[in-house]
């Protein structure tokens, strides 16, 4: 009988949630699945075709047909309908554009399929909004990952190469609508183990979970099939 894993990532937006879950996912010999990268490629395809941000109804069309892969191994790499998107979806306009998107019910609702399908053929770690909380709530383990709001802002604005407070109020912002959307609002899903991670090194988050991990699929809470 194999076992098959599911580690579930939640937490808000500079968390970490990204970085932590590939490398766990390269540790562990698990699928690496960024939810997120789901979002903005069905946002990147709306602003490439001119689709409103409003118009459900195509919306929900484009999430259902859009052909969204992920890169084997932990490179992060995202193709959609075969076009390599890693970096396109990475622009600040997808950002705030994917958040728009993932408060359609519709929308949700094709890409949590697509979720529960890649999860279902394997172990992964799968990070995002609503893992643990609505796409797997039987997930081995959930872990709702968190950081100040300062900390998580000078994270994105050095990656993004952005003044620090024009990315702290994109932040804001993005918090703001992913915990009052009334879908699968970023809630911590009462049995996820809450981690914060200011002031710690990747590498000390990195050995917090992967022992969280460890200890839940040692004592027999493995999902079967
Ligand atoms: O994690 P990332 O910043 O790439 O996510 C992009 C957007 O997609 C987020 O702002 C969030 O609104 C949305 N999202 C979501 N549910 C998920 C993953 C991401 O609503 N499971």
């Amino acid at each position: 009988m194999t076992k098959r894993i599911t580690v579930a990532i939640d937490g808000p937006a500079g968390a970490g949630k990204s970085t932590l879950a590939r490398r766990i996912a390269a540790k562990m010999g698990y699928l690496y699945v960024d939810t997120g990268a789901m979002y903005r490629a069905v946002a990147l395809w709306a602003l490439r075709t001119g689709v409103s941000l409003t118009d459900m109804h195509r919306l929900e069309q484009l999430a259902n047909e859009a052909r969204i892969e992920f890169a084997p191994g932990d490179s992060g790499g995202v193709l959609l309908n075969g076009e390599d998107v890693s970096e396109a979806i990475r622009a600040p306009e997808v950002s705030q554009a994917a958040s728009e998107v993932s408060r359609i019910p519709a929308v949700r609702r094709a890409l949590v399929s697509k979720q529960r399908e890649i999860g279902e053929r394997a172990s992964v770690v799968m990070e995002g909004r609503d893992i643990g909380s609505v796409v797997f709530p039987d997930a081995t383990v959930k872990i709702f990952l968190d950081a100040q709001p300062e900390v998580r802002a000078d994270r994105r604005a050095t990656e993004a190469a952005l003044p620090r407070e024009v990315v702290a109020e994109q932040i804001r912002e993005r918090d703001r609508r992913d915990q009052t959307r009334a879908h699968s609002p970023l809630v911590q899903a009462p049995d996820a183990v809450y981690v914060d991670t200011t002031g710690l090194s990747i590498e000390q988050v990195e050995a917090a979970l992967l022992k969280i991990i460890r200890d839940r699929t040692s004592n027999g809470k493995e999902r079967t099939e």
